[in-house]
């Protein structure tokens, strides 16, 4: 008698697919099966199922990897509720929350090793391998910032063998896992950082969301690693997010330092696919204790979860925006509940969405409102009407006197705007023509290094042209103002000074950030040129000066969180100046001196700005005092993806308490040359929300058989409204 099964496949449908085995084999178990002629990979849903289909259709599974070990029942219930709550298929949700290594149909290496080595005092005094080996180079590295190195974590038998190599030159100690005491090595935490620590203290093994609100410097990181160390001593395991951007070699030899005889994997989106998946591997086999990865993260099977922390929770990197555009924070909360274990969101500007629920009271707010560092004080942010002005080169007269009096005073400062490239746009003086892109409502960046223009949605390139299309004009001007063109302007204004640009462009090689670091730490520089890249989760002792240039762009801006983004973007920037002894200075060139953002932000009052925030959301029946779905559609013409919003709505009978807003082009309405509309679903309900969505989404689905050139996507909770 064959037994039926139930399994999910990486496929576009919102249902299970039933093969047949012929013994019962265990959920979780992977497999291959045959689907529309392929081999695929599958995982076990359901064993032992009624056929639902005629049985003689119904196909053998061809291989099972029965030596592997089955993804257990709390991921199953994590995938399942994730997958019913963003709308997205559930074979296609489990084939995004597993490593590239694990779809396809080959056996993995298994099982692993588990052997951990740590450099002793003769390794420590060998010379480094040459840079040119990046994976041995690599690998040493990572011995000398402390790590210690499980020959698990080494999928490439080379590493692993280097590493056997080093051992027998006696350059490496095996480490033994036992008696270890994590609470080693504590510091001391002042009276604010102490009381939340306890208060998390006091709360472990019970599910409970805490909102860490603490001021830049002000030891968000001390208070969790205390915790953590708890959470240790408890034989538990602790899972801890963070955005990509913040990742940093910095922060990873902290937890190094800080933890180490933790084991520990690391999953973000620069690790190779081997090494995510012996990662992932190992924390489903219990062998590690410490996850530290970026949002697909939140996917990895940990046994034991005692604390998830999701570090800088208001960034919008936890949020995936495309396929399954899902919530790592919102996720992690929910995997909290499940695991029955506290979880803290830290943030020095906490999203409105965690500081409104902290209102209500469904988080608990612990606030740090004082930095640290006994003598580091907060920056003092000055503002800078520029709405008469004459600037030079976009540089105001207050601007370039700061920049020349800590170039006198031999301090560090930092020109921040967040816009890469010489200008962001080429117009035509004669007749206002201007570069836009073929494919996306934006216009093209002018990079005069590389001469080219450049689409920063889409990648389209262009030579830099030298004559207007539309009237032939020669004479093109470039307008507004990006990283290189302030670059060159300084260099001009003062030409004995040392002055670097860090943005996308110039880190593109690997080695470029480390250099950079190199040159500041050792005070070789004067004046840095830098976007966001440079505002995030580096500290630079010797920076004093921050002045801001472009930031009253997004207060023009139609998107709802704009405000939101730039209060919590220039906080960060000013929490940059300063982190030692000497209180930086902070200087904002804006056109609008009486906007309240700036108001707030000069006291740094993060608290009054969110209740202004939350007042005006709150008029707005906008998220956080709202739930809200976005359902969209795009096509190669607008049109088209309008009248299938219209098509689908007409077909929903709305209950009470929910409404639809639209359909209407989205802020940007042509992106990589397909138009996009959308529709708002609203309600102060949740359930009645999804019910509504769950209609919208079988209408769209039957809709957009007959319509192909029709691509549809739910948004649950999204980030641009
Ligand atoms: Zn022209
Ligand atoms: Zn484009």
């Amino acid at each position: 008698m064959p037994i039926y099964h139930q399994v999910a496949l990486n496929i576009p449908l919102f249902k299970l697919m039933t093969y047949r085995h012929d013994e019962v084999l265990a959920i979780g178990t992977r497999v291959v099966v045959p689907f529309r002629g392929k081999p695929k990979v599958a995982f076990i849903w359901e064993n032992q199922v009624e056929p639902d289909i005629d049985e003689s259709k119904i196909l053998p599974i061809t291989t099972v990897f029965d030596n592997e070990p089955c993804v257990n029942q709390d991921w199953i219930e994590l995938l399942e509720f994730t997958a019913r709550y963003y709308h997205y298929p559930l074979g296609a949700s489990v084939f995004t929350a597993i490593p590239t290594g694990m779809r396809k149909p080959k056996p993995l290496s298994y099982p692993v090793v588990d052997k951990t080595f740590q450099l002793n005092e003769t390794g420590l005094s060998q010379k480094s391998p040459p840079e040119h080996h990046r994976k041995l180079f690599a690998l040493w590295q990572a011995l000398i910032a402390g790590i210690k190195l499980t020959a698990a974590k080494n999928i490439h038998e080379r590493a692993t063998c280097y590493l056997t190599k080093w051992q027998e030159m006696g350059w490496l100690n095996e480490v033994s896992n036992q008696n270890i005491n994590p609470k080693e090595g504590a510091v001391k935490l002042n009276q604010q950082q102490f009381d939340a620590y306890q208060a998390i203290c006091d709360s472990l093994n019970t599910f409970k969301t805490f909102l860490l609100f603490g001021i830049t410097g002000s030891g968000k990181t001390e208070t969790y690693f205390e915790v953590m160390a708890e959470v240790f001593s408890q034989g538990k395991s602790v899972l801890f997010l963070l955005p990509e951007i913040n990742l940093t070699e910095q922060l990873l030899s902290r937890f190094a330092k800080r933890f180490p005889d933790i084991s520990c994997a690391i999953l973000h989106s620069r690790s190779s696919d081997g090494e995510r998946t012996q990662d992932y591997l190992a924390a489903l086999c219990g062998q590690v204790q410490l996850v530290i990865g970026t949002r697909l993260a939140v996917f990895t099977p940990i046994k034991n979860l005692g604390l998830i922390v999701v570090d800088e929770e208001h960034d919008s990197s936890f949020k995936q925006d495309n396929e399954l555009r899902y919530n790592a924070r919102d996720l992690s909360i929910w995997r909290a509940k499940q695991a029955q274990c506290p979880v803290i969101l830290g943030s020095a500007t906490p999203s409105l969405e965690s500081f409104y629920a902290a209102q209500n009271k469904r988080y608990q707010l612990l606030s740090i409102t004082r930095r640290a560092k006994e003598n580091a004080r907060l920056p003092e942010i000055l503002i800078d009407n520029v709405r008469h002005q004459k600037l030079t080169e976009g540089l105001s007269e207050r601007t370039i006197k700061l920049l020349q009096q800590n170039l006198e005073n031999g301090g560090l400062s930092l020109v921040y705007l967040n816009r890469r490239g010489f200008a962001p746009a080429l117009f035509c003086g004669d007749c206002g023509y201007s570069f836009t892109c073929p494919n996306c409502s934006a216009k093209m960046v002018l990079h005069r290094s590389v001469r080219h223009l450049r689409c920063h949605h889409c990648d389209h390139q262009i030579a830099i042209p030298s004559f207007c299309p539309d009237c032939g004009n020669t004479d093109l001007s470039a307008v507004g103002f990006g990283t290189q063109r302030i670059e060159d302007a300084l260099k001009k204004i003062f030409p004995n000074a040392k002055i670097a640009r860090v943005d996308r462009d110039s880190l593109s090689h690997k080695n470029d950030w480390q250099e950079i670091c190199n040159k500041i730490n050792s005070c070789q520089l004067d004046i840095i040129v830098g976007t966001q890249i440079l505002a995030k989760g580096h500290d630079f002792k010797q920076l004093n000066l921050v002045t801001v240039l472009n930031a009253d762009g997004s207060l023009y801006s139609a998107d709802l969180r704009a405000r939101e983004k730039l209060f919590a973007e220039l906080m960060q920037v000013a929490g940059r100046a300063g982190r030692d002894k000497s209180a930086g200075k902070v200087l904002i060139q804006t056109q609008l001196p009486d906007n309240p953002i700036f108001h707030d932000l000069q006291r740094q009052d993060y608290i009054s700005f969110a209740q202004n925030e939350l007042d005006s959301r709150r008029a707005f029946k906008a998220p956080p005092c709202t739930y809200v779905a976005a359902c969209r559609a795009d096509a190669p013409q607008l049109d088209d993806a309008m009248q299938f919003l219209r098509d689908t709505i007409t077909q929903i009978t709305l209950p009470e308490n929910v409404y639809i807003y639209g359909p209407a082009p989205q802020l940007m309405v042509r992106l990589s040359g397909r138009e996009r509309a959308q529709i708002f679903i609203e309600s102060t309900q949740r359930t009645l929300l999804h019910n509504t969505v769950n209609d919208i989404a079988q209408v769209m689905e039957q809709l957009a058989k007959k319509r192909h050139k029709i691509h549809h996507a739910i948004d649950i909770d999204p980030i641009e409204c």
